[in-house]
This record gives C-alpha cells, sequence and structure tokens, in this order.
C-alpha cells in the first residue's frame, strides 16, 4: 500500500496535477518535497524528471527515482535534494537558526540561511 501525499495516491496527485507532482501544497503554498524507494530526498523539480515518472518498482536501479513518500516541509532547516542538491526550504524557517532564530532577522527579511521570511 502506497503512502498518501496530502490525502491522496501518488498516482492520483500526478494525475491531478498533469502528471506532475506539486512543488507546493494549496491552500496555503506549503513547499513539498518528496522520498524516494531507497530513503533519499527528491526536490519537486527531480520527482517530476520522466525518469522519476517511469519508475518501476521492480528495477532495484529505479530505486532512487520511485516516488513512495512525500510531505509539506512546514518548518526546520532546508532539506537538500539527493539528486540535484536543490534546498528545499521549509515554509516557516528554522526555530533553531543563529541568525534569524526563525522570524527572518531583524529587518525582516528573508533569512539566506533558512528561508524564514
Ligand atoms: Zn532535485
Ligand atoms: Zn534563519
Amino acid at each position: 500500500m502506497a503512502a498518501k501525499i496530502l490525502g491522496m495516491q501518488i498516482a492520483e496527485l500526478r494525475a491531478a496535477n498533469n502528471g506532475d507532482l506539486p512543488a507546493y501544497a494549496w491552500p496555503g503554498g506549503y513547499p513539498m518535497f518528496y522520498l524516494a524507494a531507497d530513503g533519499g530526498i527528491l526536490c519537486p523539480t527531480c520527482a517530476n524528471e520522466e525518469r522519476a515518472k517511469r519508475a518501476d518498482s521492480d528495477c532495484p536501479d529505479d530505486r532512487e527515482w520511485r516516488v513512495v513518500d512525500g510531505d509539506t516541509h512546514l518548518e526546520g532547516p532546508p532539506m537538500a535534494c539527493d539528486n540535484c542538491g536543490e534546498l528545499i526550504k521549509s515554509s516557516y524557517g528554522d526555530p533553531d537558526c543563529e541568525e534569524c532564530h526563525g522570524d527572518g532577522g531583524p529587518n525582516h527579511t528573508e533569512c539566506a540561511t533558512c528561508g524564514a521570511d
């Protein structure tokens, strides 16, 4: 039984988004990240690569591409995509960030370290 993302199976979620997995969850606009069968993190861009869409659950070589789960990244430090290294910043930033403590810093500008704004 595959995990549900945003209340939908992965295939349903792709079908509802013209074949792609969403980069943001609506309502709210929360950043999304995805998990591959090998436990790696995939950014939405990589989760929508042709290779990810075609990943075969019987093929061991496809484990790093096959999306098995996903979630919103609400709070905490940025997560790095294991494939391309792209950082997925959390919606609320990191409360433990030494730069801004999650509040976007003294000028309330976006924190480059954790993404709080
Ligand atoms: Zn990526
Ligand atoms: Zn910060």
